[in-house]
Formats: structure tokens, sequence, C-alpha cells
């Protein structure tokens, strides 16, 4: 069986360790590929932390997973060795259910469900593990495949933060003559601003502070808001056709709404650990929405990677080493992330 050198964290309050974990051999439509970058998005650290509640340990993170495949089973045509690939977050469903039909696996209602690429139970029956880990077996129709446009380092957090604003702003059609705000410009929002612009949309940074706003003009904003300077939020009142909110911490639902023209949306993508509260009238006066995103499904993932890859987008990112993730799930939290960590698996030894 090949084997995996990994980074594992054993409890909410641990620290990552380097470990060994055996991937299965693949089968006739999997494919092993040597993961080189993992992204390390927030959603990793309120899991490995038990803030959305029990998981199982010893916790192998990472839903952002770029490399390069080294074996192939006899019936695989999706990819060759060789070939750079991508996994965002999950491996496996039913393929079969009405989700699965319409392309949004991540719902899949079959008897498994969705497999999520870490914390849940494999096909095989084993917990799965996720991309802090050297190589990994993946069934041929959850990969992506990574345009040659698009470096391998760039690409890892496409799989996760690309696809998570890519979708919502398609479905809620920011695009020319709509005035969008991304709310919360860390990993998810900086790609969120980068796509918001590419489909035409005129785009509003609202962040905690200022100390950002060189970055997010130059990722397409043309307006910057911060949250920490009085009357932000008043002064914006009726002004966004869509707003779309990467927030890791705490909302103010009721005060943001109010920044939506009347029948506009506010999607929410951020999961916050603890409950937000909202005052009904914000959402009934003016017939404003608001709606939630999860991800995106494979077809919808490749489709972001061609966009990405057309208009010139990428992340901004900083690599790490295996012994630095515990320091950079601080500075995450800390919002001093610039703009994605991506562990560099070659420095796990
Ligand atoms: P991140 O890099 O930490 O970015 C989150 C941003 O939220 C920060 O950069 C900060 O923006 C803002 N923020 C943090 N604390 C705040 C507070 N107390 N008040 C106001 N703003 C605050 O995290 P990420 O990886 O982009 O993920 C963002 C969220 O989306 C997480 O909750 C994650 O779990 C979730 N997520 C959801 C999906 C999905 O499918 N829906 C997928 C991936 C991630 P500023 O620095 O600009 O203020
Ligand atoms: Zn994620």
């Amino acid at each position: 069986m090949p084997q995996a050198v990994a980074y594992a964290i054993d409890s909410p309050t641990g620290r990552f360790a380097r470990t060994t974990i055996a991937r299965r051999e693949p089968g006739p439509t999997e494919v092993l590929f040597d993961v080189v970058y993992a992204g390390i998005c927030h959603s990793d650290i309120h899991t490995a932390r038990g803030e959305w509640g029990p998981v199982n340990y010893p916790l192998v993170p990472g839903h952002e997973l770029a490399g390069i495949v080294r074996q192939v089973g006899a019936e695989v045509t999706k990819v060759a060795v060789g070939d750079h690939v991508g996994v965002g977050c999950f491996v496996d469903s039913c393929g079969e259910c009405e989700q699965c039909q319409a392309g949004t696996e991540q719902f899949c209602t079959g008897p498994g469900g969705t497999i999520w690429t870490y914390d849940a139970i494999g096909r095989d029956g084993l917990s799965t593990a996720g991309g802090y880990s050297t190589c990994i077996t993946v069934e041929q129709d959850y990969l992506m495949r990574i345009p040659a446009a698009i470096d391998l380092v760039k690409a890892a957090p496409l799989m996760c933060a690309g696809i998570t604003t890519y979708s919502p702003l398609r479905r809620w059609g920011a695009g020319p003559g709509k005035r969008v705000a991304i709310i919360g410009m860390g990993g998810l929002g900086h790609m969120g601003v980068q796509i918001a612009a590419a489909l035409g949309a005129e785009v509003a940074v609202i962040s905690q502070t200022r100390s950002k706003e060189e970055d997010g003009r130059r990722f397409g904003a043309s307006e910057y808001y911060a949250l920490n300077e009085p009357g932000t939020l008043k002064s914006l009142r009726g002004s966004f056709d869509l707003m779309v909110s990467t927030v890791s911490a705490g909302s103010d639902l009721t005060r943001l709404l109010g920044c939506l023209k009347p029948g506009g949306a506010l999607v929410d993508v951020g999961l916050p650990e603890h409950p937000v509260e909202l005052r009904m009238g914000a959402l009934v006066n003016g017939n404003r929405i608001l709606a939630g995103s999860q991800i995106g499904g494979i077809a919808e993932t490749q489709e972001m990677l061609e966009f990405c890859a057309e208009h010139g987008l990428a992340p901004q990112v900083e690599v790490i080493g295996g012994e630095d993730i515990n320091d950079a799930y601080d500075k995450v939290v800390a919002s001093q992330v610039r703009y994605r960590y991506v562990i560099d698996t070659s420095t796990f030894g």
C-alpha cells in the first residue's frame, strides 16, 4: 500500500505533528497522485479546533489539493501519469441521486452521502484523510484537471476558495451593471474580488480595517470600506445588488442586509462558530434576499478553473512548510495571512 507522510492534529487544542498514513492502491477507475501543495482554508481550522462540533482525531485536514498523477487504474480515462490534478472538499458521492445527476455532488442524497475529503468514511470503509499529506488515492470523477496556465501552487486554493466564491457570483448574476460587495478579504474574499471584477461587476470590499485597501484595489475593487470607521454601513444603505459574505466570525447581518438595494441578495459563505442574530425587518423591508452557498460541484469547479486560466486570475499565496502549520492557523484567525497559506509537501521529509 502507498504510504503518505502527513501532518495530523490529535485534539481541538492539540498541535500538528508529522505522521505516516496508508493510502489504498488505486482501483480500476482510481488515481494515485502526489500532493505537491495543499492550501489552508479557514474551514480546516474550524474543523480541527472542534468549532463546528466533534470530529475524529487524529485528523489530517486539507481540501485544497494540487499535485501530479503518479499511478492510474486500468480503466482511467480522465487523466494520465504526469498530469496536474486537483481535489477539493469531497472525494466521492453516489453519482446517481438527483443532486449528483444535477452536478451538485456536494449535496448527494445517496446511501453514503457526499464523502468529504477528510473526517468522513470512504467507500473502502476507512477514514478519509486530507491534503496535508504527500499522496492520495481518489476516484477519477472527483479530480479536476489543472489548466497549464495555472501554476500548481496557485491552483491549490482554487479548489475551495475559488469555487466557493465563483459559484454564488455566477448564480446570483454578478456582471456588468451590477454593484457587488465582498465582505471579508481573506482567502475566499480575495478570490471573490478578482472573480466579480472579471465578470464585469463594479466591486466593493467591506473589510474590518483599511490595512488591505491597496491590495483590494489591485485585485479589482473600485471601492473599499472599513467596518472600524464609524457609520460605514449606515453610509452604504441601499447600495448593492449583491453582497457575498466570507466572514469567519460574527456578522452584523441586520446592518449588512440594509446595504442591499430593494430585491438585492446577501449570500453568506462564511461559517462562524457561533450563531448570528438577525432582525427580520431587515429582510422583509425591500424584499431582500438572504441565501447561503456551499462550494460547488465537480463540473462547476472545472469551469471555474478554465475561467481563472482565461482571465489570468490566481490567489496570492504564502508558501510554508509542514512545521509552520500551527503558526499559520493562528495567523489566519488573526487575519494576518496574505491571502492563502499553501503547504509545500516537499518539506515533509
Ligand atoms: P479567512 O482567510 O480567515 O478570511 C475570513 C475573513 O473574514 C478575514 O480575512 C476577515 O476579513 C473577516 N473576518 C474575520 N473575523 C472577523 C470579524 N470578527 N468581524 C468581521 N470580519 C471578520 O477565511 P477563509 O478561508 O476565506 O474562509 C472564510 C469563511 O468561509 C470561514 O468561516 C470558512 O469556514 C468558510 N468557508 C465556507 C465555504 C462554503 O462552502 N460555504 C467554503 C470554504 C470556507 P478582513 O481581514 O478583510 O476584515
Ligand atoms: Zn475550504
